[in-house]
């Protein structure tokens, strides 16, 4: 399949309800948990400064399909444009994101599980080493059986490479 043709399949996907129960039940179960471990956040953006700090966020299709729209939908009712390809290849050039707003996330609301469950504060482990890890694997599982139960190609994408195949179509 092309690009096109990917996204297209995960817009259509995105916008099945049973898409939208999917991330509101991952999101709550993620809340639950990081209330659970209480990791702190130390607000240095470490999370959002992927070169800086040499790490990728990763989603699938569906998901980056999901959370494009409903950032757009939010930043349309600030009377804000979506995204242009221009942020994106600034925030890459940057080594960042393009929603990383004065060290904060400006899009906090709609922002990927992914960016959920990532908290550079390792040292709140205390209920086990890999709980990021775990967590981030189950509910990606979600996800993966998600694509399969709507039918849409499954790709496992980059966040900032998502959001320029978005911004380009
Ligand atoms: S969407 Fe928000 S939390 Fe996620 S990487 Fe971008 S600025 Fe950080």
């Amino acid at each position: 399949m092309t690009d096109q043709a990917d996204i297209a399949a995960w817009r259509r996907g995105a916008a099945h309800a049973d898409c939208a129960a999917c991330f509101k039940s991952a999101r709550a179960q993620i809340a639950d948990v990081v209330r659970t471990k209480r990791p702190i956040c130390l607000a240095s953006g470490a999370c959002c400064k992927f070169d800086e700090y040499g790490h990728r966020m990763y989603l699938s299709g569906l998901e980056a399909a999901f959370v494009v729209a409903r950032i757009d939908a939010a930043r349309a009712a600030r009377a804000a444009n979506p995204l242009r390809i221009l942020e994106v290849d600034d925030a890459k050039s940057r080594g960042d994101c393009p929603y990383l707003r004065a060290g904060m996330c400006g899009e906090h609301e709609e922002r990927p599980l992914g960016c959920r469950i990532f908290f550079c504060d390792k040292g709140a482990d205390g209920l086990g080493a890999d709980w990021q890890s775990e967590l981030y694997e189950a509910t990606h599982r979600d996800i993966i059986a998600l694509h399969e139960q709507l039918g849409v190609p499954y790709r496992y994408l980059e966040w900032r490479e998502a959001l320029a195949m978005f911004a380009r179509t």
